[in-house]
């Protein structure tokens, strides 16, 4: 399908259709833009690409953006169990960079175990300018 590092995984047919409009897409996609794409291949609902989507996020193949409401196609090399995730969102061409750094997840768990804070999971969304944009 593409050169992937996750650990493969089977795929039903309409997760890989899911998965690779994402990997095909330069931004975010919403699950709306994800069904136009797909309805020439059977895709009539929005539920069938929320339960694609849903399974890939799962598998780690894809993360969701609260503040955009969009998904995008895991795109980082050593994406580590996914604890902590960081994305550079770019308001003025929507490229969306994934960030992972160690010290960052290392910092915002102790923040929370001192204060007793079971901590799951996190994704910190930075709004700004590419270094592209502010070129330009
Ligand atoms: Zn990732
Ligand atoms: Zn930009």
């Amino acid at each position: 399908m593409n050169d992937h590092v996750h650990a493969p995984v089977d795929l039903t047919k309409n997760q890989s259709l899911v998965m690779s409009a994402l990997t095909n897409s330069d931004g975010p996609l919403s699950a709306y833009t994800i069904l136009d794409q797909l309805r020439d291949h059977g895709f009539r609902a929005p539920l069938q690409v929320y339960r694609a989507l849903d399974k890939l996020v799962e598998f780690g193949l894809v993360h969701r953006l609260e503040s955009l409401n969009a998904f995008v196609a895991c795109r980082h090399p050593d994406c580590d169990g996914h604890e902590t995730l960081a994305f550079m969102i770019c308001e003025t061409c929507s490229q969306v960079t994934e960030l992972s750094d160690m010290m960052l997840a290392n910092h915002l768990k102790g923040l929370a175990e001192k204060r007793g804070f079971a901590l799951k999971k996190t994704t910190i969304e930075l709004r700004g300018v590419c270094a592209m944009c502010k070129a330009a």
